[in-house]
């Protein structure tokens, strides 16, 4: 962003949910009956549009509502680690919304399907769920719109400006994205309206949470996140007054990083990206720093969320441009030090920063953003082509990071090993004309001999 957006003058807004936030996906003719929201991207009770929304069509039709939540057998390949994380998130996410007098009801099994047949047992009237282009999510979505039999609605509570409003294709970089979201900024990022509560009981019977049997299922989150909303508001504190003044400058600095570490939090929807933005710009920090953070919250993140919209093999290379295809297939047949799986996943190449960043990851399940560029790409030369290599870089992120399974995951490796929302650079071995990134360009930025220590050293790990 080139500049910081003034914040918005009220302190507390009482506006509606904007319209081109919600999208009718399923017609079926309206009838009465409580409203479900199926809560399965933003599972937050404060700052989500699509509670809110959910919430105002209940009270406009006379009707409860109910948030139902469904826990599939897996998502692969999400590690034990992320489920326990997002579990005890939504646990208070559903203390939060009793006090509100909002059920929070958890089913089991394949959640679009579940989600129809709880929608059919309780003859409920509207379905509204969370808008999540990547490609599970629209299977799910899928089964649900094949089994419902009352409408459906989705609302885009992830971005501040709604993707689909903001542009209807893909967008080549960041630089052709930016003019289109500072264009309707003023229109969307607004203070949020409070929850209000519901007196209307639950009609009839609704299924029953075992909290701490349910908790009991999932080993304790990684100390370096502890999870949830309380956490994540914590988190954005400390980073407003430690982070954010020094973000402009020291965002790229793995040592004494700068950066807000909530990309756990915004990926299980445990914050909203907009109470960030909005937090952000009444800071009280240098306007260069508020810019540089926004520009990542907000043109990064969302650019990633258009990728995903847009693009429908965003994990393949496919999803590559036209000359990064041309130009790594030129490439193909340099030769390469092609390395085995079990010896990137324990960090064990011939390549010291690498090593370093990859048990960072195994131990925080985070990674720092610029040393993600750098690992990422590295996995390119190490690899029997593009292909393997994006597939790798795929592989050891979801697994391995908290706020892996991300369209900014999908955006991040595919700007990595393809090109992806970049342009064409001088040409090198292997990498044709997609940038690549060395070793020697770390040492220009930060210690990097202090880092490696620092990850090598056993009792830090
Ligand atoms: C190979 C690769 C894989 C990545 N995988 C993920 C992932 O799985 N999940 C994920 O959330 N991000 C991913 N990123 C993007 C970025 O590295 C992380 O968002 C960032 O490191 C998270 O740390 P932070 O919250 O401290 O970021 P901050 O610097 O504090 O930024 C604040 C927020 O802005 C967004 N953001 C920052 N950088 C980017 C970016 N380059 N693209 C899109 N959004 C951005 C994130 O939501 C982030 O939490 C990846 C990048 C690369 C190159």
């Amino acid at each position: 962003m080139t500049d910081a957006p003034a914040p918005p003058a009220q302190p507390r807004s009482t506006a509606p949910v904007h319209p081109a936030r919600v999208r009718r996906i399923l017609d079926r003719p309206e009838t009465p009956g409580p409203v479900l929201y199926w809560m399965h991207r933003e599972m937050r009770a404060t700052g989500n549009w699509a509670l809110l929304h959910a919430r105002e069509r209940a009270a406009a039709r006379n009707q409860p509502l109910a948030v139902v939540f469904c826990l599939a057998g897996g998502y692969p390949p999400a590690a034990m680690s992320h489920f326990a994380f997002m579990i005890h998130g939504l646990a208070e996410t559903a203390r939060t919304l009793a006090a509100k007098g909002i059920p929070l009801m958890v089913l089991r099994g394949a959640p679009g399907r579940e989600v129809a047949a709880f929608a059919r047992e309780t003859r409920a009237g509207l379905v509204v769920t969370d808008a999540d282009p990547t490609k599970p999510k629209r299977a799910w979505l899928a089964d649900l719109l094949a089994d419902a039999d009352c409408p459906v609605e989705e609302v885009d509570a992830r971005n501040v400006v709604p993707a689909r409003l903001v542009s209807p294709k893909a967008e080549v970089m960041a630089r052709t994205l930016r003019p289109k979201i500072q264009r309707l900024l003023p229109e969307f990022l607004t203070p949020f309206p409070e929850l209000t509560p519901q007196d209307a009981p639950w009609p009839g019977p609704a299924p029953r949470t075992d909290w701490p049997a349910l908790l009991a299922e999932f080993s304790t989150p990684q100390p370096s996140f502890p999870p949830g909303a309380t956490m994540a508001a914590a988190t954005l504190e400390n980073f407003l007054r430690e982070g954010l003044p020094r973000y402009a400058d020291a965002r790229n600095s793995p040592l004494e990083p700068a950066g807000s570490r909530l990309s756990p939090y915004l990926h299980f929807g445990q914050l909203s990206a907009q109470t960030v933005a909005l937090r952000v710009l009444a800071a009280n920090a240098p306007v260069e720093a508020r810019t540089a953070f926004l520009e990542q919250l907000i043109v990064r993140r969302e650019l990633a969320e258009n990728f995903c919209l847009y693009v429908p093999h965003y994990d393949t290379i496919d999803a590559f441009p036209a000359w990064a295809k041309a130009t790594l297939g030129k490439h193909a047949t340099d030769t390469r030090a092609v390395l085995p799986d079990d010896q990137l996943e324990a960090g064990e190449t011939p390549d010291p920063l690498w090593n370093a960043a990859q048990r960072q990851l195994l131990a925080t399940g985070h990674m720092h953003g610029w040393l993600r560029m750098y690992w990422a790409k590295q996995l390119l030369p190490w690899s029997r082509d593009a292909e393997t290599a994006l597939a790798r870089v795929l592989r050891l992120n979801d697994s391995l990071s908290l706020d892996g399974r991300d369209v900014n995951g999908y955006a991040g490796a595919a700007w990595s090993i393809g090109g992806v929302h970049d342009r064409p650079w001088p040409e090198r071995r292997v990498f044709g004309c997609v940038r690549s990134m060395t070793a020697s360009g770390a040492t220009r930025k930060f210690n990097v001999r202090a880092f490696v220590e620092r990850w090598t050293r056993p009792s830090l790990i």
